[in-house]
Formats: structure tokens, C-alpha cells, sequence
């Protein structure tokens, strides 16, 4: 049995809704009807709703084997909708339960894969909410879906509820001048600033924003005088010990390049200059571009049609 703390890899967290009935589900009921078929009264909460950051990393609370990777109508994301390997994540263990994961933006585990406990199976995302659905469905032969929908609490999950982020991440400033910000706004005015060489511990990023290997995003700062406050990460910083394959980056942007893939390490195919007017009807998936914020863009028409920008403080971003 694994903690919440390792589920979701030690980002701060709270339990929204609870396995059960509660003034929501009594309210919502048609929601959770299928919950009928495991063995729930009407009107009950199938499962545990732990309220996170959309694009935190997810861990595989069981070992098993992945019987369904996203792509149903059911447990979608809200960008996702009912995109394969988005949505729902289902595993099944050795001694036939089915574990849900649900409103996933992003799954990266596939159909017919073993799992490990503990393993990185994909990115959290939004359903009425930044959350992830937590369900478990034991053997039951009394009920005819065979199946009975049970707490997770206690079952998969163990029952301290109690967040204890342990392993801050750690970053090392290596610009001249870092500037700290209560937002992850560039508009916002800066608090403070940190300077070269200091090594601030770092645990989460801002709303909105997936991290990877060889992209960057706001961070927030865990520890010391600026506690909460929010940074943008830049090219010359470095991240360590870099826990899930963590980076970060700013885009400055006097030139902004155009890539053939949100992914840094593919190479630059061409590049706008300052001023450049890009139109921009998508982004990636995982990344959810509301005012004020910025996110990989795919450039819908001219010479880089179906190329990839990262949109920076230089840009402007129209949505349709
Ligand atoms: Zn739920």
C-alpha cells in the first residue's frame, strides 16, 4: 500500500471529495449511477478525489497490467475529452482489482503493459477541477459486473491522510539575477530576487503547465524568505537532483525558434524575429493557455505551418 505523498509524487495536495455519500454526489447522483452496478448505493461517491496541480506527475499505486490507457467517454479531461491515452487510466492486479486513475491529461503507459508500483504513469489533469478520480473495483462474484467498488483509503491507499511533501527539488540559479514573482505572471511585480549560485528548493510547478525533460515552467518556491512565491525558470538554470527528469526554461524571446515537436531537444527549423505576428489556433496537448500564461503553440498557417512555438512574453496569443 503506497501513500498519497508517493501517488502523487509529493506535491502538496487535499482530499475534495471523499469516497461515499457526500452533499455532492447526493446532488450529482446521475453522475455516479453506474456505481450501481458495484455494489454502491444510489447517490454514493465511487471513488476519492485528491485535488492537485493539472500536470502533476502520477505514480501506479498497484503493480499490474494496464487494461485500459484513456481514449472513453468516461473519466475524460477536459482538454483530452476522449483522446486515446488520455482520460482514464485502469490497471488490473494479480488478484483481479481494477484500479481507475481518472481525468488524466496525459497516460504514458499503454494497453497490455506491466506496471510496477510506484512507476510514472502519466500527467494529472482537470474535470471540474484540478483532481485526479482514485477507484478500486475488487472481485465480487455476488454482483453481476463481478466487481465491487470499495474505499481506496485503505485498500490501495494507506490511511494517514496527512501531506508531508518530504523531497523538495532543488534548483541552482545560474542567471546573473533570478526575479521572484507572487504569480506565475510575467506582469506581476516582482518581490525579490535571488542571485547567481544560490540554491533554492523548489517542489512544485505553476497551474498549467507540464514539465519534461528539456522544457521549463514556473516553479514554486518551497522554502526560504520567498516561500511560496513563483519563479520562471530560465535557460541557465539548472535543476537538480531532478527527481522525475525535471527542467525548466524561460523564453526571452528577441528570436523565438520553430521546432517539429514541443520537445527542446528537437532541433530549430526556423526562426520569427521580434514583432513577427503568428497565427495559433492549438497547443499541445497538456497545456492549458489561459491569459497571462504561456505554452507551446502550433502555428496553423505559413512557412511553419504544423510547427511548434513556445509562446513567450513576447507573444501574443489569440484564441479562437
Ligand atoms: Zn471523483
Amino acid at each position: 500500500m503506497i501513500s498519497i505523498d508517493d501517488l502523487v509524487g509529493n506535491v502538496s495536495w487535499s482530499i475534495t471529495q471523499k469516497f461515499g455519500k457526500t452533499s455532492f454526489s447526493i446532488s450529482h447522483a446521475g453522475w455516479y449511477a453506474y456505481g450501481i452496478h458495484y455494489g454502491l448505493e444510489w447517490g454514493t461517491h465511487p471513488g476519492l478525489d485528491i485535488a492537485i496541480p493539472v500536470l502533476t506527475p502520477l505514480f501506479s499505486p498497484v503493480s499490474g497490467e494496464v487494461i485500459l490507457s484513456g481514449g472513453t467517454s468516461v473519466f475524460t479531461n477536459v482538454v483530452g475529452g476522449t483522446d486515446p491515452q488520455t482520460g482514464q487510466l485502469k490497471i488490473r492486479t494479480d488478484d483481479g482489482s481494477h484500479v481507475i486513475l481518472g481525468h488524466m491529461r496525459r497516460i504514458d503507459v499503454k494497453e497490455g503493459e506491466r506496471v510496477d508500483q510506484g512507476q510514472h504513469v502519466g500527467l494529472s489533469g482537470y474535470n471540474n477541477g484540478p483532481h485526479v478520480h482514485v477507484e478500486i473495483r475488487i472481485p465480487d462474484a455476488s454482483l453481476d459486473s463481478g466487481l465491487r467498488i470499495v474505499s481506496p483509503i485503505g485498500s490501495i491507499l494507506s490511511e494517514n491522510p496527512i501531506s508531508q511533501p518530504t523531497r523538495p527539488r532543488l534548483f541552482r540559479v545560474d542567471a546573473d539575477v533570478l526575479s521572484v514573482h507572487d504569480q506565475p505572471l510575467m506582469d506581476i511585480q516582482s518581490p525579490g530576487e535571488y542571485q547567481r549560485g544560490e540554491v533554492i528548493p523548489c517542489n512544485t510547478v505553476a497551474l498549467a503547465q507540464e514539465v519534461k525533460p528539456g522544457e521549463r515552467a514556473w516553479g514554486q518556491i518551497s522554502g526560504g524568505d520567498f516561500a511560496g512565491k513563483w519563479v520562471y525558470l530560465g535557460f541557465t538554470t539548472e535543476v537538480r537532483p531532478g527527481d522525475n527528469g525535471v527542467q525548466f526554461y524561460i523564453v526571452t524571446a528577441n528570436t523565438k525558434n520553430i521546432r517539429i515537436s514541443p520537445d527542446s531537444s528537437v532541433p530549430a527549423v526556423g526562426v520569427y524575429t521580434r514583432g513577427s505576428i503568428l497565427p495559433i489556433d492549438e497547443v499541445v496537448d497538456g497545456e492549458v493557455v489561459d491569459p497571462g500564461q504561456r505554452a507551446w503553440g502550433k502555428i496553423a498557417q505559413g512557412p511553419f505551418e504544423g510547427r511548434w512555438a513556445y509562446l513567450g512574453s513576447q507573444s501574443t496569443l489569440k484564441l479562437t
